[in-house]
């Protein structure tokens, strides 16, 4: 891989909740004060050791739960990431509507946030209870009202699908009523039941692949029509808010991790901060890295930007690797592009709209 500028984004990881989701596979433990007071007395030797671009154009505080810190700890943590936001245009933090308040509103607004992604997940009192979560659409709303009263508008809105015992009814109604609270942004993932997860060990099951395709396709050819484009596989947006943090992943450009649990890309290194929060304590730069091989960077770097529906720029892949994507590819693709797959333009390589749907199917023929 070429030598390239110092990443611009930047993914910081809380590592806190104050609930534990049952479908829930993510890094996280349950909010202690005196921990989440530790956690960021290493957080700030983890900065003081590492050196980062001071031009940063995208951060994002994702989790667990960034507002399960309270109003002190979370004035505490952005006031020491000011420093290193003042650049930055896009300014992420994640929220679950039980743990915000007005207070968290403004700090967030004070220290230069200006988007927001809400856990909604279903509008479904019933699916929200058997899931684990213990707020109400009404929650989801006043907490939006809160943000835009503040200053902050642009606002994504995650939900899920394929829950057990969900219909397509209820599917169709959490999509109306989250569109409602006209959001600028959604996301929507299907459910993956993990063994290590409450779902898992009760042995739950997400519904069956049929039904779950039949959703998605209500997913994709719905949206659109309240004016949310698609351009990603689970992702839409109204026009000028595609998530400039997310599209960083989906370009395969480089991105630091910071604290517990985040991981991050730096040319072929990829890395995993440790997971474990003792650990974490005890040496904050404790952490795995795996250093690709040419091969397998150049088919990471086509599967992330085949997510998109513009997919990916030929000129990046080959400023990146030295090589035009038809060489690195020959005898993989033409078959792809045959069958009406994919589509090998003078500029990119995307899935046409027969391919987008089976993307995983395409991903196996290039791999
Ligand atoms: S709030 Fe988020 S991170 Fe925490 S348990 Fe629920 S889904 Fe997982």
């Amino acid at each position: 891989m070429t030598p390239r500028n110092k990443p611009e984004a930047l993914y910081l990881h809380v590592p806190f909740c104050r609930s534990i989701c049952y479908y829930c596979d993510f890094t996280h433990v349950m909010y202690r004060k005196e921990t989440a007071d530790a956690w960021l007395d290493a957080l700030e030797k983890e900065f003081a050791s590492r050196e980062f671009n001071p031009g940063l154009k995208t951060v994002y505080i994702g989790g667990g739960t960034p507002t399960s810190l309270s109003e002190e700890q979370l004035e505490r943590l952005l006031s020491f990431l000011d420093p290193y936001t003042s650049h930055v245009s896009e300014y992420t933090c994640e929220i679950n509507p039980e743990t915000m308040n007005e207070t968290k509103a403004q700090i967030l607004f004070q220290h230069g946030v200006n988007r927001v992604s809400i856990g909604f997940q279903t509008d479904n009192a019933k699916l929200l209870k058997n899931m684990g979560r213990h707020h109400t659409v009404n929650d989801v709303k006043h907490v939006m009202d809160l943000l835009r009263k503040t200053g902050i508008s642009n606002i994504s809105l995650d939900l899920m699908y394929s829950l057990p015992e969900q219909t397509m009814e209820d599917l169709e109604t959490a999509i109306r009523t989250a569109v409602s609270l006209n959001p600028s942004h959604l996301s929507l993932y299907s459910l993956t039941v993990e063994e290590n997860t409450v779902f898992g060990k009760r042995g739950y099951k997400s519904l069956d692949e049929e039904m779950e395709a039949d959703m998605y396709e209500y997913i994709c050819q719905t949206l659109p029509s309240y004016g949310f484009h698609q351009y990603e596989v689970s992702n839409f947006a109204k026009d000028g808010f595609e998530s400039q943090h997310n599209k960083v992943y989906w370009t395969y450009r480089d991105f630091y991790g910071v604290s517990c649990g985040a991981s991050g890309k730096e040319g072929y290194t990829r890395y995993d901060v440790t997971s474990s929060l003792k650990k974490y304590l005890e040496n904050p730069l404790e952490r795995d890295e795996i250093l690709l091989e040419k091969e397998d960077a150049m088919f990471e770097m086509v599967m992330m930007n085949l997510r998109l529906k513009a997919g990916m720029e030929k000129s990046l892949f080959e400023e990146t690797f030295g090589i035009r994507f038809e060489e690195a590819f020959r005898g993989k693709y033409e078959t792809l592009t045959e069958q009406g797959l994919l589509e090998v333009s003078q500029t990119h390589v995307k899935c046409t709209e027969k391919g987008f749907p089976v993307l995983n199917s395409v991903l196996e023929e290039l791999l």
